[in-house]
């Protein structure tokens, strides 16, 4: 049995077959070879077991995404015949006595680098097929699996390094039984995405992670934060009779469906979901969303090629908006840039994204892009209540800016026949210390603010959402964040404007107190969270949360 400690992301025990992802073109260590010979042997292996794997992908892929797609493992496999690389492989082996990972390593690093400064665009992404192979042919040399998210068969526990926006549209959500990571944090994708699944995750595992192989029984416990795989009997006696009373608390908070999130003393607030696709609406419902107050509409860009047409988002908004029939929808515009990447946008390397160009400074820089999106929403406001929120907003010039065009767009609608619905509120993110200072302007400027305390607390802090190594300062409970929080909430009240919170801390019951003191109108989070939520409003009264935010911020 091996345990691995890291930290809760996502709620509950999951326990099955560990499927770990593999890692990006990594170095392997560079040890001496006990026998070349070996080596030899086990690198021809892999190359056939290569070669394998790369025609089944060509069948799958020619089945379902054409030809041109199988075409590129095709590609793959005719490289897995080039005597120069099967050559520069051998080699290294015989001559430098490196181990099979090694000499594949290496010659993936080689090869590479001689497609990458070629002239013809053909060959130079070549170079990528390259480190593809060699990824592949380490991975089967370390005896991990080549399947993809997208092709799971079987129900299986994730292990990954960390889990990518771009992964995690690709993959079949139902065949995931629970994300165990090296990296990731609280308020990473992987995160976020767990727990409005509903599934367990474990993150910050480190270099124990390393230790986890594909085909092993483990347990994920997303609550206490750790993963234990081939337990002993006695340890999973023991995980059984948490799982059963977990699912008994599970059926407790089910009564509290259709009841009023209400303290003691009769302060009501409103419990919404947060979404990142138009198919969790049905799972929202169920788990008694009373709106959606967080739609990340960055699927809609993640999950294409090409930028997504007016038509595209238009069916998307509308599907949402009628599912929620007549309940509360914000949708979120463009977030992307920083740790969103879509190649298509051909975004420059910047050395600090997430000071940089990303979210609305893309669409008020790149206004074709914001129109097409902004079309999209306002034509699919006459299927329900619609809010449109924007992020990263610092100032009141940038609001201003926004509503110039949403001007220029309803009169072109007016002129093209299209209807829209003149009562579509419209709103701002709290997520940059900027907007939490002038919040009293920008209250005079939109109808609600929705605070995202993951970007708030990472712009307050100074320390990247995603950086492990200065995690210990990204603190959504902390003094400094609940002062600003408060602060926005006084000036935006005053002006008569509602205020939520939807970053990742909306659903943490130990600042509940506080955000009931403000009088935060709306919390929103991932579906899982809601009746938990509920429970602890129901438990606690306001004048005693109005006692407890005073002696924090004294
Ligand atoms: C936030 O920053 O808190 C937020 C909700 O937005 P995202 O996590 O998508 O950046
Ligand atoms: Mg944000």
């Amino acid at each position: 049995m091996i345990k691995l400690d890291g930290i809760s992301i996502s709620a509950g025990i999951a326990s099955g077959e560990l499927y770990v992802l593999s890692a990006a073109f990594e170095e392997p260590k560079n040890e001496p070879a006990e026998s070349t010979e070996a080596e030899k042997t086990r690198v021809d292996g892999a190359i056939e077991t290569a070669k394998e794997q790369l025609g089944e992908l060509y069948e799958k892929a020619h089945a379902t995404a054409g030809e041109e797609t199988a075409a590129i493992f095709e590609v793959q496999a005719m490289m897995l015949e080039d005597d120069d690389l099967l050559d520069y492989i051998h080699d290294m082996i015989t001559q430098k006595s490196a181990r099979a990972e090694y000499a594949v390593y290496e010659a993936g690093i080689h090869f590479s680098s001689v497609f990458a400064v070629m002239d013809d665009s053909y060959m130079k992404e070549r170079a990528v097929d390259i480190s593809d192979l060699a990824t592949r042919l380490i991975n089967i040399l370390r005896g991990r699996s080549d399947e993809t998210l997208s092709q799971l068969k079987n129900p299986v526990i994730v292990a990954a390094e960390d889990i990518m926006p771009s992964q995690t549209i690709q993959m079949d959500k139902s065949r995931v039984l629970a994300f165990v990571l090296k990296k990731g944090s609280m308020t990473s994708h992987a995160a976020i995405l767990a727990r409005s699944l509903g599934i367990p995750a474990v993150a910050s595992l480190g270099d124990g992670f390393d230790k986890l192989e594909s085909g092993s029984f483990a347990i994920a416990d997303g609550s206490a934060g750790c993963v234990v795989v081939e337990p002993t009997d006695d340890v999973k006696a023991e995980y059984d009779a948490k799982t059963v009373k977990l699912s008994a608390e599970k059926h407790r908070l089910q009564a509290l469906k259709g009841t009023q999130a209400k303290t003691k003393d009769g302060n009501v607030i409103s419990l919404y979901a947060n979404i990142g696709h138009p198919d969790e609406v049905p799972n929202i419902l169920v788990n008694d969303a009373e709106g959606i107050g967080l739609f990340r509409s960055e699927f809609l860009y993640l999950d294409n090629e090409d930028f997504p047409s007016e038509e595209t988002q238009f069916e998307a908004y509308k599907s949402v908006l009628c599912g929620m029939g007549g309940r509360r929808v914000v949708i979120r515009t463009l977030d992307l840039g920083a740790d969103k990447q879509a190649p298509y946008f051909n975004l420059e390397h910047e050395e600090n994204p997430a000071l940089g160009y990303r979210a609305i400074r893309i669409c008020l820089d790149r206004t074709d892009i914001f129109v097409t999106q902004l079309r999209a929403l306002l034509r699919s406001s006459v299927y329900g209540k619609l809010a449109v929120m924007f992020p990263m907003i610092v100032g009141a010039e940038e609001v201003k800016a926004i509503y110039k065009i949403i001007d220029k767009v309803k009169a072109d609608l007016k002129s093209e026949g299209r209807a829209f619905s003149d009562e579509i509120e419209f709103g701002i993110m709290i997520e940059t210390p900027a907007s939490v200072i002038v919040a009293d302007k920008l209250a005079e400027l939109v109808d609600f603010f929705s605070v995202g305390t993951n970007d708030l607390t990472q712009y307050t802090y100074a320390a990247d959402r995603l950086n492990q190594n200065v995690s210990y300062l990204f603190d959504s409970g902390g003094q400094a964040i609940i002062r600003m929080i408060k602060r926005a909430a006084d000036e935006i009240h005053k002006k008569n404007k509602w205020i939520g919170i939807c970053g990742e801390s909306a659903a943490d019951v130990s600042l509940l107190p506080y955000y009931l003191a403000m009088g935060i109108d709306e919390l929103s989070m991932s579906a899982g969270s809601i009746l938990q939520v509920k429970d602890a409003v129901l438990g606690l009264s306001s004048a005693e949360c109005v006692e407890k935010l005073k002696r924090f911020l004294d």
